[in-house]
């Protein structure tokens, strides 16, 4: 049995090819790949990354008696799938040690190699500074623009970007009826980058123009004063007295949260009776 790291390093920069590594400390073994600048649009980028960690795998030899600490970085979200449906033995960890520091020197290698001074050096894992730097550098020259990653290749396909979930606290304007999303109703958040800047919209489930690909939404429908009242459960934000037995809900637990036109409705799960869908049909 031998203890494999699976590291990468660069994926930050705007320029230069990510280093995947594949690290054995004993005994010392060292495997490496680079994604390209750019490639097929319809390859995901986690897919790009399993499919060169495979190859090192296979390289490497390593088997189902291994075991594998893997960075958890979302580079590898698609590692960490494969590992798992494929029933090897893994844990995320923060990387330290060998396999960090290949992948970092490798990376540095590669941008020494274009011309980057080689003295400039990433310090404490100081990545936004020394990134920072590489842009810099690479605006000197026009002809460095060759370096730069293709990041739309890079980018989560949109279809993927929709999450159902529930709606917290507050009011929303659905970007496609322009209506309001009610607070503790289901929502699909649409999430996506403008200048450089994290934005969401959301939708009425309904009206969202794709199917959500992630579902977090749990919904409570429970009895409450003889009616039947649709909620969510979500964790509490603050601690607060369960309606039902008075005691409290920590902040961070799971509770149910509703919403009648006279009040707020709050507590344990367990506290409510839990009406499903079949039997709120029939009344
Ligand atoms: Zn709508
Ligand atoms: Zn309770």
């Amino acid at each position: 049995m031998r203890n494999w790291y699976i590291e990468d390093a660069g994926g930050g920069c705007r320029a230069f090819s990510e280093v995947l590594v594949l690290v054995c400390e004993q005994p010392r073994r060292i495997y490496r790949r680079f994604l390209p600048l750019t490639w097929d649009k319809n390859i995901t980028m986690e897919e790009m990354a399993l499919h060169k960690v495979l190859e090192m795998m296979e390289e490497a030899g390593a088997t189902r008696d291994d075991y594998f600490y893997v960075c958890s970085g979302n580079i590898f979200h698609g590692v960490h799938r494969w590992l798992t449906e494929n029933g090897y033995r893994w844990e995320t960890i923060r990387m330290e040690g060998l396999a960090h520091e290949v992948a970092e020197n490798t990376f540095q290698q590669q941008i020494t190699a274009a011309g980057f001074p080689a003295a400039v050096k990433l310090e404490e894992r100081n990545y936004r500074e020394f990134y920072k730097m590489v842009d810099a550098w690479l605006k000197e020259d026009p002809a460095r623009r060759r370096f730069v990653k293709d990041m739309t290749v890079r980018s989560k396909p949109a279809h993927l970007r929709y999450l159902l979930k529930a709606n917290a606290g507050s009011t929303r304007l659905c970007s496609r009826c322009r209506k309001k999303i009610l607070p503790y109703t289901p929502v699909v958040q649409y999430r996506f980058r403008e200048h450089g800047k994290k934005k969401s919209r959301f939708y009425h489930p309904e009206c969202s123009p794709v199917k959500p690909h992630k579902n977090r939404l749990q919904t409570a429908h429970i009895l409450w004063n003889n009616n039947f009242v649709q909620g969510v459960i979500l964790k509490a934000r603050e601690t607060m007295p369960c309606m039902v037995c008075r005691r409290d809900v920590p902040a961070g637990v799971a509770a149910v949260h509703a919403r009648t036109d006279k009040e707020f409705i709050f507590g344990h799960p367990e506290c409510f009776t839990q009406v499903d869908d079949s039997l709120k049909r029939e009344n």
